[in-house]
């Protein structure tokens, strides 16, 4: 099963994903880790897109469908969670591309919709605790970016809830309870 989780910043789509992949044997594709990687290993393309990232904005669907293109593999057998990728219909349209390529398709869209107050606090708390315990605190991790991060998530990834409902695959869930509630309407949602 191929699967999108939808949300904006500190919707919880990474500590879901994670789950489902100790759990389930999926793949977890996260452009913002893939990103993150090319940044810290100090690749010319993570050069390229340091200061973007850092401001909140999105890098161009170029950059980000090459780099799940690569990741694609069609020997994985659990399925791919795509988390943080697509963000923009472009993206949409080429991950279509790409599955089909690979004899495959999207199963679902599940939305972690929270709250603009609650996404703040949460970016705001994972940029305390890192600090606290002394671990990198992430350059897009403040007031300023999440602004940013928020009004691309707005204006360029919310439409895809729209075009997922279109095509059937949406499931919208509250994504504001506890780990393991929200974990509970992603298994809820996943069924058959
Ligand atoms: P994330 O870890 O998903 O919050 O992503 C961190 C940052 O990486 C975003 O704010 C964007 O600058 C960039 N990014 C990650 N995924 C994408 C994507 N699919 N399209 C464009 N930019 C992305």
């Amino acid at each position: 099963m191929n699967i999108i989780l939808l949300g904006p910043p500190g919707a919880g789509k990474g500590t879901q994903a994670q789950m489902l992949v100790s759990e389930r044997g999926m793949v977890q594709l996260s452009t913002g880790d893939m990103l993150r990687e090319a940044k810290t290993s100090g690749t010319e393309m993570g050069k390229m897109v340091a200061d973007v990232m850092a401001r909140g904005e999105l890098v161009t669907d170029d950059i980000v469908i090459g780099l799940i293109r690569e990741k694609l593999d069609g020997s994985k057998s659990g399925g791919f969670i795509f988390d943080g990728f697509p963000r923009t219909l472009g993206q949409a349209d080429a991950l279509t591309t790409l599955l089909s390529e690979m004899g495959a398709d999207l199963d679902k869209v599940v939305e972690l919709r929270v709250d603009d107050d609650m996404l703040v606090s949460r970016i705001v708390n994972r940029a305390n605790e890192a600090a606290a315990e002394g671990k990198p605190v992430r350059a897009d991790d403040n007031e300023d970016s999440l602004r940013v991060r928020l009004m691309s998530y707005y204006k360029l990834t919310s439409p895809l809830i729209g075009y997922y409902h279109a095509k059937g695959l949406l499931t919208s869930i509250d994504g504001m309870g506890t780990m393991d509630e929200v974990k509970a309407g992603i298994a809820a949602a996943l069924e058959p």
